[in-house]
């Protein structure tokens, strides 16, 4: 058994059938962003590995989320 990595586990804002925006919570792919700098207007960030899971994106076991 495993669980998804709550650490980069992320909520993805979509569109629900009804039309209307709901968000809709993806398992982690490992890596988690990183917020570096807001430039202008802009926000920055890079893109490194997740701690929680070592950049696998699962937990081993079932973990509850912390
Ligand atoms: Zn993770």
């Amino acid at each position: 058994m495993k669980t998804a990595c709550h650490g980069c586990r992320a909520d993805v804002p979509t569109i629900g059938p009804d039309g209307r925006p709901r968000k809709r919570q993806v398992a982690g792919d490992g890596s988690v962003a990183e917020h570096v700098a807001t430039v202008g207007g802009y926000t920055a960030v890079v893109e490194k590995k997740c701690d929680v899971c070592d950049g696998t994106g699962w937990l081993d076991g079932f973990v509850p989320p912390c």
